[in-house]
C-alpha cells in the first residue's frame, strides 16, 4: 500500500488484520528555581506565546551566557495515533458530547508545532512502547508508528518492552524506518548484528553539548511474547547507565548534562537516580504514570511533576512522565549555567484534551492509515448495556473481565458439545487482566472494539493444572507475591469457574470451583442466583482442571503461574470474543462476587 500526502510517498508493510500554579517547594525541587512567577490554567487550547509564560527568569533570544533548552516528550503511546475515549477505546458519539475525546497525532502534532514555536532549542524525546494497544498496530504493525513520529520530527527514542512482541527482525525492521536514533544503553545485543547497529548507547547532541541515554526494562525477558528474546542480554539499568555516563564524561569533560529515556517504570526510575552520579533529568514510561505540577492537590496524580531524587553525590535528578496513550504530552524548560548546573527549570504535562485542535495535516495522515480499518467501525455487531472499564480490571473483579472470561467459557464449552461430546468440559478460565488493553463503551459495538480490547495477538490455551497450582496462581494473583519462591508478582488474574475470597495483597481465604455439568440455580425473576453455592466446592488440590488461560500466563508471564506449562492452543482471545459477540449481541455483565473481599 503507498501513501501519498505532505509527507511523501510512503511505503507500509501491511501486518495481518484481526480481528500549575505550583509552590516553590525547596525540599522537592532541592532550591532549583521552578518558576510560578506566572501561574496560568493550564489551558492550552488556543495559541499562546509560550516563552511569554514561562521565560520569565532569562531571555530566550539574549546571549546571557546560558543554555536555554525545551524537552517535549511523550511515553507510552501504544499506537493510539487517532483520539480515544476516556476508557481507551475508539471516541464514539457519547464520548464527543460529553467532551471526553482525548489525544491522537493530529493534536500532539498542534501541541509539538506550539511548544517549538516558543522556544527557539527544542528536542522531541519518545520514552518507548509505541507498540501494542489499538487495531492499528495490529494492521500495520509499527510502520505507523514509524511514518508519525517520522512526520513529528522525533530526535530519540528509547525501546519499550512491546517493541519486541514481533520479534527482533521485525524490530530492526521498525529500527530501520525511523529516522532518528535509537538509544538504549542496557541491552546487549552482541547475538543480534542487525540491532547491535540499529541501537545506539548514547547520542551526543554539540549543538547542546549535551548528552542522552537510554534504558529498558529488565522485566521484558518475562512479560514480551517475542521470538528470539534470549538472544538478548537485559543489563542491570543503573550499573549500565553509570558505565555509559562515565564514558561520556570522558569523551566530552565539558559536557553541560546527560538526560536518560527509560522504560523501566517511575519507581524503578527513581532508584536509578539514587544509585548513579551525573545524570540530570529521566524523561520516563511504562508505568504509564500521571505527574502533577499540583500534587498532591490533584488527586490523579501520582507525585510531583517532575519529581526530584538525590543522586549518590546528593545533586538532583528530575523525573519526568506522561501518562499513557498519548493523554499527555510532556515538556520541560531548562536553563543551564556554564557548569551545567540547572538554574531555572519548568513545564508541565499538557492535556490532549477536544479543546486542543488537531494539526490538519497530521490528520489527514491518520485518516488515510485509518481507511483500511474502515469496514471494522461501521458494521455494529452487538450493545453493551454497561460501561466496562479496564483499569478496574487489575485489582479486582470488573465487568470486563467478567464478560470476557465468562464468554471463554462459554465459548469452549460450547464448542466441545459440538466438535466432542465425550470431552471433558473446561472447568476455568484464568486471564491476566493486562491482556486486556481498553475497555468497551457502553452502546453500539463494532468488530474494533473487540480488537481494541484484545489488540496484542495473545492466544488462548488449554492445559491442565492441578488444585494445588491453581490455588497458587490465585495466591500470587491477589497477594502480589508467589507463594512458591516468595517473588513480586505484578498481573491480576480474572476468572471464570471459580469463587475466590481474598483480601488484596494480603490473604488468600478460600477458592471455591463450579461443577459446569451442574446448572445455575436460579431467583424466581429468572436471574442467576450468585449467592447461591449449589454445584460449588472447595478446589481440591490433588484433582487435575482443565483450565483455559493466555499463553502469556502459560509460559510463566508475570511470574503467576507456578510454573511453565505445555499446551495446545485454542485460538486467538479477539476471535473467541468476536464469535461470542455474533453470537450474543447483547453484553450486560452483571458483578457476581467471584472475587470477593469480605472487608
Ligand atoms: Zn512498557
Amino acid at each position: 500500500m503507498l501513501l501519498v500526502g505532505k509527507y511523501g510517498v510512503v511505503g507500509l508493510l501491511l501486518g495481518s488484520i484481526l480481528p500549575t500554579g505550583y509552590s516553590l517547594d525547596p525540599t522537592t525541587h532541592h532550591g532549583v528555581k521552578y518558576d510560578n512567577s506566572n501561574p496560568h490554567t493550564g489551558d492550552f487550547s488556543h495559541e499562546l506565546p509560550f516563552h511569554h509564560i514561562h521565560q520569565t527568569h532569562h531571555d530566550l533570544e539574549a546571549d546571557d551566557g546560558y543554555s536555554h533548552i525545551r524537552i517535549i516528550f511523550t511515553n507510552d503511546i501504544h499506537a493510539h495515533e487517532e483520539e480515544f475515549s476516556t476508557l481507551g477505546s475508539d471516541c464514539k458519539d457519547a464520548d464527543m458530547e460529553e467532551h471526553t475525546c482525548y489525544g491522537g497525532a493530529g493534536r500532539r502534532q498542534t501541541i509539538i508545532n506550539r511548544l517549538r514555536a516558543g522556544y527557539k532549542r527544542s528536542l522531541l524525546f519518545d520514552a518507548g512502547d509505541v507498540f501494542q494497544g489499538h487495531a492499528i498496530y495490529n494492521y500495520y504493525r509499527g510502520n505507523a508508528s514509524a511514518v508519525v513520529m517520522n512526520a513529528q520530527r522525533y530526535d530519540a527514542m528509547t525501546i519499550g518492552n512491546h517493541e519486541f512482541d514481533d520479534g527482533l527482525k521485525h524490530l530492526a525492521n521498525f529500527f530501520e524506518q525511523l529516522e532518528f536514533p535509537v538509544i538504549c544503553t542496557n541491552l546487549n545485543f552482541d547475538k543480534v548484528p542487525r540491532l547491535a547497529k540499529l541501537v545506539k548507547k548514547h547520542m551526543y547532541l554539540e549543538e547542546y553539548n549535551i548528552a542522552v541515554v537510554g534504558v529498558t526494562t529488565t522485566t521484558t525477558q518475562f512479560i514480551s511474547m517475542g521470538e528470539e528474546l534470549d538472544q538478548v542480554e537485559f543489563l542491570d539499568a543503573a550499573e549500565a547507565v553509570q558505565a555509559e555516563i562515565d564514558l561520556i564524561r570522558e569523551k566530552y569533560p565539558n559536557i553541560l548534562s546527560i538526560f536518560l529515556l527509560s522504560h523501566n517504570g517511575y519507581l524503578q526510575d527513581q532508584d536509578l537516580a539514587s544509585k548513579v552520579s551525573g545524570l540530570s533529568f529521566i524523561f520516563g514510561g511504562h508505568s504509564h504514570t500521571y505527574l502533577s505540577v499540583d500534587h498532591p492537590h490533584d488527586p490523579d496524580s501520582r507525585g510531583p511533576y517532575p519529581t526530584a531524587v538525590l543522586d549518590k553525590d546528593n545533586k538532583p535528578v528530575y523525573i519526568v512522565q506522561a501518562k499513557k496513550f498519548g493523554e499527555y504530552v510532556g515538556f520541560v524548560d531548562l536553563t543551564l549555567n556554564q557548569e551545567g548546573r540547572i538554574e531555572w527549570l519548568s513545564g508541565q504535562p499538557v492535556h490532549m484534551s477536544d479543546k486542543i485542535p488537531q494539526d490538519p495535516d497530521m490528520q489527514t495522515l491518520v485518516n488515510t492509515l485509518l481507511e483500511p480499518l474502515h469496514s471494522l467501525r461501521t458494521n455494529p455487531i452487538g450493545k453493551a448495556i454497561p460501561d466496562m472499564r479496564q483499569e478496574l480490571c487489575k485489582t479486582g473483579e470488573c465487568l470486563l473481565g467478567n464478560m470476557v472470561t465468562q464468554a471463554i467459557l462459554d465459548h469452549a464449552n460450547e464448542k466441545k458439545r459440538v466438535d466432542k461430546p465425550e470431552a471433558d468440559k473446561v472447568d476455568i478460565v484464568l486471564i491476566n487482566s493486562d491482556v486486556m488493553r481498553a475497555g468497551i463503551r457502553r452502546g453500539i459495538v463494532y468488530p474494533i472494539d473487540i480488537v481494541n480490547v484484545f489488540p496484542t495477538g495473545n492466544e488462548l490455551v488449554e492445559i491442565t493444572m492441578t488444585g494445588q497450582e491453581i490455588r497458587q496462581a490465585i495466591e500470587a494473583s491477589v497477594t502480589e507475591v508467589s507463594p512458591v519462591d516468595g517473588k513480586k508478582v505484578t498481573g491480576f488474574l480474572q476468572v471464570a469457574g471459580l469463587k475466590v475470597e481474598y483480601e488484596f495483597k494480603k490473604a488468600l481465604y478460600s477458592v471455591l470451583v463450579r461443577d459446569p455439568r451442574v446448572p445455575l440455580e436460579k431467583l424466581p425473576n429468572g436471574q442467576v442466583d450468585h449467592k447461591s453455592l449449589k454445584g460449588w466446592k472447595q478446589l481440591d488440590d490433588d484433582t487435575p482442571y482443565t483450565v483455559l488461560a493466555t499463553n502469556f500466563l502459560s509460559e510463566g508471564g508475570d511470574h503467576i503461574f507456578p510454573k511453565s506449562y505445555t499446551y495446545h492452543s485454542y485460538g486467538r482471545l479477539s476471535s473467541v470474543l468476536l464469535e461470542h459477540v455474533f453470537r450474543e449481541p447483547v453484553l450486560n455483565p452483571k458483578l457476581d462476587h467471584r472475587l470477593y473481599s469480605p472487608s
